[in-house]
């Protein structure tokens, strides 16, 4: 058999940029990884090689810089940086859904303005929903900006910023009042441009500080402070106000694709690690791997480790192909993250009392799959997704 997580009808480039970062991640991530996470430091060299490699041009077209490439290859390139450490694909996640909106739903001078820019890294984004009240209800967010001359100003908290203080771009999602009688639409998504760093970085606009997370450090994950922030019309997404939640909601399909690809990354690490182990560790007389105990939980991760690649590869493909995947990427989001958790959980025991032990990477990646089951909408929240487009497509005529 070939190893796991295999993905038929690669093109040469697909193929060749996979190897790239595959080299990358082994040399250049896994080895710095556990050092950096236990320190919760910026991982600064590896984007800067990320960067080179033109990694936060990925997907962004030519035209504008960038290397023009699918869904797919993004996700594949996902799954092995998140095998080396997620937290290097944090980086470079809420980056790769501001350009895809900017993309999708930005006016011509927005394109021009930011994605050459974005396609070298120079411009890095960060995606904001969220509020200290609410995550999946995203359509009660309380943050207003009001109509003032050229400008909005903008009121209220928002959280949960991952790259809030490292990025100097916000796709900000907020309340506009359009009028309209559906709340999500009178939400309006704005680009906003600020430095980076932490404190009052711009007049009106604070970001606090790092929040202290149990695992998915490295990357910064942060609030931002809005009081009477200034910021120009042109910089609504599209000049289109009251339409930011389904241009936000479009975001988050490519999003959820992106953690699948993270979860099937670390499923991955805690396979190989395992099976590793399990060849080394000799009880009673011979390896682990040879007790049926322990052999049937490597073929049970085997199995997940290939399920959640096809499904995480089926929602990839079906967005490259044009049609909307918001249930197939609910599904592949909620299988590979559940499964990532099994998987984890299974390494970890293969491990015994050293999978305890900080010297071994699967202490880390016990810390970082449950936060899976979270970003991009909960488990719960996927399969109110998943029920509903199954209600609409099998409706019943009775
Ligand atoms: C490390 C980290 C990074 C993040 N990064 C970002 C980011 O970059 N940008 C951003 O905008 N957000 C980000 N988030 C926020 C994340 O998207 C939310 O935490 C997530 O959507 C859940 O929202 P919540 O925490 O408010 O939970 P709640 O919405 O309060 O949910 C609490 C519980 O209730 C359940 N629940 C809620 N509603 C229902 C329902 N209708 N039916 C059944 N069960 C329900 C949920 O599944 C969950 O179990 C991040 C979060 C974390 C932890």
């Amino acid at each position: 058999m070939a190893r796991l997580a295999q993905t038929a009808g690669l093109t040469d480039v697909q193929e060749e940029i996979l190897a790239t970062v595959r080299d990358f991640v082994d040399k250049e991530i896994i080895p710095h990884a556990q050092h950096l996470e236990h320190e919760d430091a910026y991982p600064s060299d590896i984007v800067a090689g990320m960067r080179e490699m033109g990694l936060f041009g990925l997907t962004i077209p030519e035209e504008y810089g960038g290397l023009g490439e699918s869904l797919l290859t993004y996700a594949l390139v996902v799954e092995q940086i998140a095998r080396g450490w997620m937290s290097v694909s944090g980086v470079i996640n809420t980056h790769f859904i501001v350009a895809h909106m900017v993309r999708h739903h930005g006016t011509e001078a927005q394109k021009q303005g930011l994605l050459p820019r974005m396609a070298t890294g120079e411009v890095r984004g960060s995606f904001s929903m969220s509020e200290p009240d609410l995550g999946s209800d995203v359509a009660a967010i309380k943050t207003r900006a009001r109509r003032d001359g050229d400008d909005y100003v903008v009121d209220g908290a928002k959280m949960w910023l991952t790259n809030g203080g490292s990025s100097n771009l916000i796709a900000l999602l907020v309340r506009t009042d359009e009028g309209a009688e559906r709340a999500h639409q009178n939400l309006t998504a704005f680009l906003v441009e600020k430095p980076e760093g932490f404190g009052e970085v711009a007049p009106g606009l604070t970001i606090p500080g790092k929040i202290d997370k149990m695992g998915y450090k490295g990357v910064d994950t942060t609030e931002a402070v809005f009081d009477g922030f200034r910021v120009p019309a042109d910089a609504v997404l599209g000049a289109a106000p009251g339409r930011g939640f389904a241009q936000m909601m479009d975001g988050v399909e490519v999003g959820r694709v992106n953690v699948a690809a993270r979860a099937c990354g670390i499923a991955i690490r805690a396979f190989e690690l395992a099976v590793e182990y399990a060849q080394q560790r000799r009880t009673f007389g011979k390896p682990i791997a040879e007790h049926q105990a322990i052999a049937f939980k490597l073929a049970e991760m085997a199995t997940k480790v290939e399920a959640a690649h096809l499904m995480m590869v089926n929602a990839a493909r079906l967005k490259d192909s044009g049609a909307r995947n918001d249930v197939e990427a609910g599904m592949a989001k909620l299988l590979a993250s559940e499964y990532c958790a099994e998987v984890t959980q299974e390494s970890f025991r293969i491990h015994g009392g050293y999978g305890y032990s900080k010297e071994y990477e699967i202490e880390r990646l016990m810390r970082e799959a449950p936060f899976l089951l979270i970003g991009e909408g909960t488990s719960e929240i996927q399969k109110t997704i998943i029920s509903r487009g199954l209600l609409r497509e099998y409706r019943s005529r009775s």
